[in-house]
């Protein structure tokens, strides 16, 4: 089962869902879509909700139902090799705390927070929001997982942090372990993010994207760095089927 049908599985299960089908199935389907589609590039979004029945609050009468969405998607978030990269700002807004909603869960109820995060970027006139957690750490991005690089040292906020167990955060981490790319995984701060020598967004999305500037402030001398480059390189390579060592990464439409 790939990672992102677990995540799907396990946001469900927090909120207590009873699927009627199983992983797998839910893979086959998602495949079908795509045939059917006749599309050759798309995002995909399957999307498990509490469907129609008994109007309230409480959603468990309910028959959970799942529907897949697939769509065009532009380059999301601007920026490649070479150029300045994405300009951030933090957000007043603060990451939900897992004792409001369980941010392990990718559930659309957490979004709410994300979109007030980018609005507020984009009427600040930049593209990102980057969000502090209650404790003023760097949580996420809206969409993203956030990386830094400070003294050749990789480092990501763990999840307990607020974010999001990404998976383009894990692939990314298991391309550094087998690059010999130190990494730490410890809590960031504000400040940390500001005097980095490179700071980067991941996401199955946004892929790797730099981050060049926050809060008006520049991020080393304003363009992506080389760690920077040489993860996103390695990543376009596996997720273009152009590295075998990772081709347990990919699913082939046939
Ligand atoms: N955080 C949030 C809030 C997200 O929506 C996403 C995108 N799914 C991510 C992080 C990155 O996760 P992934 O790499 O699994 O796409």
């Amino acid at each position: 089962m790939s990672d992102h049908i677990r995540r799907l599985l396990n946001s469900g299960k927090v909120y207590h869902m009873n699927f009627e089908y199983s992983g797998e199935e839910i893979e086959l389907a998602i495949i079908e879509t795509i045939k059917a589609n006749e599309v050759t590039e798309c995002y995909i979004r399957p999307i498990a909700y509490y469907g129609y029945g008994k109007m309230g609050v409480n959603p468990l009468p309910n028959k959970v139902s799942l529907g897949i969405a697939l769509w065009h998607w532009d380059e999301y978030l601007s920026q490649s090799p070479g150029e300045q990269g994405v300009k951030a700002i933090i957000s007043s807004w603060v990451k939900i705390d897992t004792r409001s909603l369980p941010v392990l869960a990718k559930s659309t109820a957490n979004y709410a927070n994300s979109a007030l995060a980018r609005i507020e970027a984009i009427k600040s006139g930049v593209e990102e929001a980057i969000l502090l957690n209650h404790n003023g750490m760097v949580a996420e991005g809206t969409a993203e997982n956030v990386f830094i690089v400070s003294n050749n040292t990789l480092m990501t906020p763990p999840v307990t942090a607020g974010a999001l167990d990404g998976i383009t955060r894990s692939a990314i981490l298991e391309i550094a372990k087998n690059n010999g790319i130190e990494f730490r995984i410890c809590d960031i701060s504000r400040e940390q993010l500001y005097v980095a020598d490179e700071v980067f967004l991941s996401g199955t999305a946004a892929e790797i994207k730099a981050v060049t500037e926050i809060d008006r402030i520049r991020i080393s001398d304003g363009r992506m760095g080389n760690v920077t480059l040489k993860l996103q390189t390695a990543y376009r390579d596996i997720v273009h089927g152009r590295n075998k060592i990772y081709g347990r990464w990919l699913t082939y439409i046939k």
